[in-house]
């Protein structure tokens, strides 16, 4: 199987007689051993089954199917996006490190980098969305560079390889959070020098927005001589020592790991990815070519449209499509939320609905007003994430909120 849509619904499931056709669901906390050589062999190596917080079997038929669908060697399915970012950032760095992030990122992994990793000793530099932003913040104990595919609420495109050389001539990994690019749909960043790839599951990876998780996906063999953090693992797991890092951090150590239920909603989820996506990219575009020439938005983020100064990259690095997220500022957001008759004020992604949410008093909400006007928030500002509904009502529903 070489394409997407094959993988999405196929890997993960057995083939046989009597297979299931499906992923069961796996509840048992523990499983039995043999005998004494096989038990202790199972607690020295920490590799298969013992008890489920370190591995369980729906969850891994979940980190096959990721696996396949994005080119990663390992994957570690964890209880929450926020949980995989903590892992990915807790396996690169140790007290005294330092990271290099872009100011573009999501609230969530703001709050980790500002108010809790300094709290362990590691710091970091927030930059602009751009390579040489981040050379000139690089320093000798960075050992993490870390910026969003795809950013929200305005769309920004990373120039990951750009990203990847600076992280790479520094001895540094790359880590991209993949979440708006849908589980490797819309990009594949370890075709563009990643290390390491983070996705909330919980947005286009569901889709159904009826579960919480995410994952960190890992590729062998990246240079991890110049990370301190990993070099004890490094003699006995040589090449795999970054991906068994993630696993024992993730969810032997600190227990993030994702319920079975939960990873079943997700698997099912997936099976269903491209077909979600295609129409949201379809519907996305043509409501951001509205929204352009409509008389009462004053301004449109979506790299899909030519006049936006990440159409370029976006060309470069995404594939099938530009993506379901877009913002854009209107006259009186308060009488906009207010007119919508189908669309919902919610603040999650990549539902299959069309939600909307007024960044300035939510999700940027306790930023103070330079770090909103820095993250590119104003107060006139919606943001939307295009669901599979007919692109007639939600049109006709955005033109009457207008
Ligand atoms: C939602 C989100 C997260 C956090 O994921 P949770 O599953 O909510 O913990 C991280 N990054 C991005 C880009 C997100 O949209």
């Amino acid at each position: 199987m070489k394409d997407y849509s094959s993988k999405a619904v196929h890997v993960g499931i057995p083939r046989g007689h009597a297979e299931p056709l499906g992923i069961p669901i796996y509840p048992a906390a523990a499983y039995q051993f043999d005998d004494l050589d096989v038990a202790a062999d199972e607690f020295q190596q920490n590799t298969g089954y013992s008890y489920i917080r370190m591995q369980n079997m729906t969850n891994q038929a979940l980190e096959e199917r990721l696996c396949s669908l994005e080119g990663a060697d390992t994957t570690v399915v964890m209880a929450s996006g926020q949980a995989a970012s903590l892992a990915a950032f807790l396996s690169t760095c140790k007290a005294g490190d330092h990271i290099v992030a872009s100011s573009a990122v999501f609230g969530g992994t703001a709050g980790l980098l500002n108010n809790v990793l300094p709290n362990l000793g590691i710091t970091a530099s927030i930059v602009d969305n751009n390579p040489e932003a981040a050379r000139a913040a690089m320093r000798d104990n960075t050992r993490h560079l870390w910026v969003e595919t795809i950013s929200n609420p305005n769309g920004d495109v990373a120039d990951l390889q750009g990203w990847a050389d600076v992280a790479h001539e520094h001895g540094a990994l790359f880590c991209v959070d993949n979440t708006l690019a849908g589980a490797g749909y819309l990009c594949r960043p370890f075709d563009h020098g990643a290390d390491m790839i983070m996705h909330s599951l919980t947005k286009w990876a569901g889709g159904h927005g009826s579960a919480l998780a995410g994952c960190v996906m890992v590729k062998d063999g990246a240079n991890i001589d110049n990370i301190p953090v990993l070099q004890d693992l490094k003699d006995q797991f040589g090449p795999r020592a970054l991906s068994r890092k993630v696993r024992s951090i993730g969810v032997h150590q600190l227990g993030m790991t994702l319920s079975p239920f939960n990873a079943f909603m997700i698997a099912q989820g997936l099976e269903t990815l491209e077909l979600r996506m295609l129409k949201e990219c379809d519907n996305a575009m043509k409501i951001a070519q509205f929204l352009q020439d409509h008389p009462r938005v004053k301004s449109v983020n979506y790299s899909g449209l030519e006049s936006s100064p990440f159409h370029a990259v976006a060309q470069k690095y995404l594939r099938n499509g530009f993506g379901a997220v877009m913002s854009f500022e209107v006259e009186d957001p308060e009488r906009f939320f207010k007119s919508l008759k189908m669309i919902r004020m919610v603040a999650n992604l990549g539902d299959t609905r069309t939600l909307c949410i007024h960044p300035w008093t939510t999700t940027h909400g306790r930023l103070s007003e330079e770090g909103k006007k820095a993250a590119g928030v104003s107060p006139y500002l919606i943001r939307m994430t295009v669901g599979v509904e007919s692109l007639q009502d939600i049109l006709s529903d955005l033109e009457g909120a207008l």
